[in-house]
């Protein structure tokens, strides 16, 4: 190993050594947030807000071309909002912030800052729909919730995190059911061909769903400690809030009816899920759909070529960039060529481009994936070409990475002794049958750590007993400790 790779790889605790470790040293080397002074909240910083900002940009391309569109609500939300939907309130109660006090007065009424904007939104959705022709409502919003979350973590799981939030009203059950599933469908499509992270995607057990929801529906990823994180959920939420906040409109007949609603997001979660699934020792790897740089050039060769080579290094660099693929260069003379390589490395960039003076005699230059280290020639005349197709490569090879690994982590059990055998042991999922008792489940999660994670909705095999009780079982359901 060069000395400078041992200098970068030293400085990042290996993941088997110390997964958590890992991570942070990870985020913080490759400069993606820092800590606040506030608890529980951090700052994204550049390179971590640009992973954000394509993750927005393709979501809000589908969510449009689904037929939403973007408003945005207040960021305070009255205290006798949150009283009107009895199980929402209880779910999030614990977790409210509130504004008592502005200018110096006490405030007549406390205002929460939202956790979510059910309620918010409900309130004005009384007012604006009268009719079934003011219906479906398709609206999203893109902003920022608070949580004062007991356990944080970077990324993952934070007190103030930005997500985006759909909120939708239809006329009937099966409308707003096939909205709740073409959602669940668009996450678990970006989430797999974008951020290039296999999931897994169900219904919530009843204990686990959103406060208010009737139904939830999640996509669930496995890290590479095996922990899951939810990366997504899509929820179902009937008439609870129409009823709470008096949604009515005037149905085709002429009769007043409650409007069914959903609601769906994702947060700044996923920028967590994707380094946790990708990432190994050298640092971060990027799925090159969201990596602020997809390609990094590095000039390599002796002073007396250097001029030229960087000549041609810039050349490379704007036909790159006028093809829309987002490339870097580093042309810093007083730096190793090796000493960048990891550099570039520890920060994910999927393809590196090496270039010298003998390359440029042979009108070619090397192209290095992340995360294969698979390094090709090619011909410097179809450059935007094989830049294209080793993009597309490495994140086909993240995917299946990412897949093999779950899958080789996937276990099935079929009692509670297997399944602490299996947490003990061994990390990942596990697939048991279980009865449908809320009694059951719990005993699961004080027993093994694990909770419920989803009801898939394509088991690999179907489970007949409870792993707890022994009755038959109504489901077959991921269990696995999480973030
Ligand atoms: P929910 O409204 O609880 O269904 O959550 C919507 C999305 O936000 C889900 O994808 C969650 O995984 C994510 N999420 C929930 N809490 C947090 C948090 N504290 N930090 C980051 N993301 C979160």
């Amino acid at each position: 190993m060069a000395n400078e790779e041992k200098q970068f790889v030293t400085e990042i605790t290996p993941q088997k050594e110390d997964f958590s470790r890992w991570y942070i040293d990870v985020i913080k080397k490759a400069d993606l947030m820092d800590y606040s002074p506030v608890r529980g909240c951090i700052v994204f910083k550049p390179d971590g807000y640009e992973i954000w900002e394509h993750i927005q940009a393709e979501l809000d391309r589908r969510f449009k071309e689904t037929g939403h569109r973007n408003a945005y609500f207040p960021l305070f939300i009255p205290e006798s909002f949150f009283q009107k939907e009895k199980e929402h309130v209880e779910g999030f109660n614990p977790e409210l912030p509130w504004v008592t006090e502005a200018a110096g007065e006490k405030l007549e009424e406390r205002l929460a800052i939202r956790p979510t904007s059910e309620t918010m939104i409900g309130h004005m959705y009384e007012k604006w729909i009268q009719s079934y022709r003011d219906l479906p409502v398709l609206i999203n919003q893109w902003a920022n919730v608070v949580r004062w979350e007991k356990r944080t973590l970077p990324f993952l799981r934070t007190s103030e995190f930005l997500w985006q939030e759909g909120h939708t009203a239809h006329e009937n059950e099966q409308e707003a059911r096939e909205e709740t599933m073409r959602m669940l469908e668009i996450y678990r499509d970006f989430v797999e061909n974008f951020l290039a992270i296999p999931v897994i995607t169900g219904q919530k057990t009843p204990s686990e769903k959103f406060a208010g929801a009737v139904d939830t529906f999640s996509i669930e990823a496995m890290m590479k400690d095996g922990r899951a994180v939810q990366a997504g959920t899509s929820h179902y939420l009937g008439t609870n809030f129409a009823t709470a906040f008096n949604i009515q409109y005037l149905n085709r007949e002429n009769e007043h009816e409650f409007v069914h609603t959903t609601s769906w997001g994702v947060s700044t979660r996923l920028i967590g899920s994707l380094i946790m699934v990708h990432g190994d020792d050298r640092g971060l790897a990027l799925p090159p759909k969201v990596a602020p740089k997809q390609v990094m050039i590095i000039p390599i060769g002796p002073p007396k070529t250097r001029d030229m080579v960087i000549a041609r290094s810039d050349e490379l660099f704007t036909e790159l960039k006028k093809a829309g693929i987002r490339v870097g260069i580093d042309d810093r003379a007083d730096v190793r060529p090796g000493w960048k390589f990891n550099e570039y490395e520890m920060r994910g960039v999927p393809v590196r481009l090496e270039i010298g003076p003998r390359d440029m005699e042979n009108g070619v230059c090397v192209l290095v994936s992340r995360i294969s280290g698979e390094k090709k020639i090619v011909q410097q005349d179809r450059l935007v070409e094989e830049v294209q197709m080793m993009l597309e490569q490495v994140h086909q090879e993240m995917f299946n990475r990412a897949k093999t690994f779950r899958d080789e982590h996937f276990y099935s059990v079929d009692t509670l002794d297997e399944m602490k055998a299996s947490m003990e042991e061994k990390r990942g999922f596990t697939l048991a049958g279980w009865c449908g008792s809320e009694a059951c489940e719990h005993q699961v999660k004080e027993e093994t750590g694990a909770t419920s994670r989803n009801i898939p909705f394509e088991p690999e095999v179907h489970k007949t007993k409870c792993l707890v009780c022994g009755e038959p079982a109504k489901h077959t359901v991921v269990f696995a400790r999480a973030y």
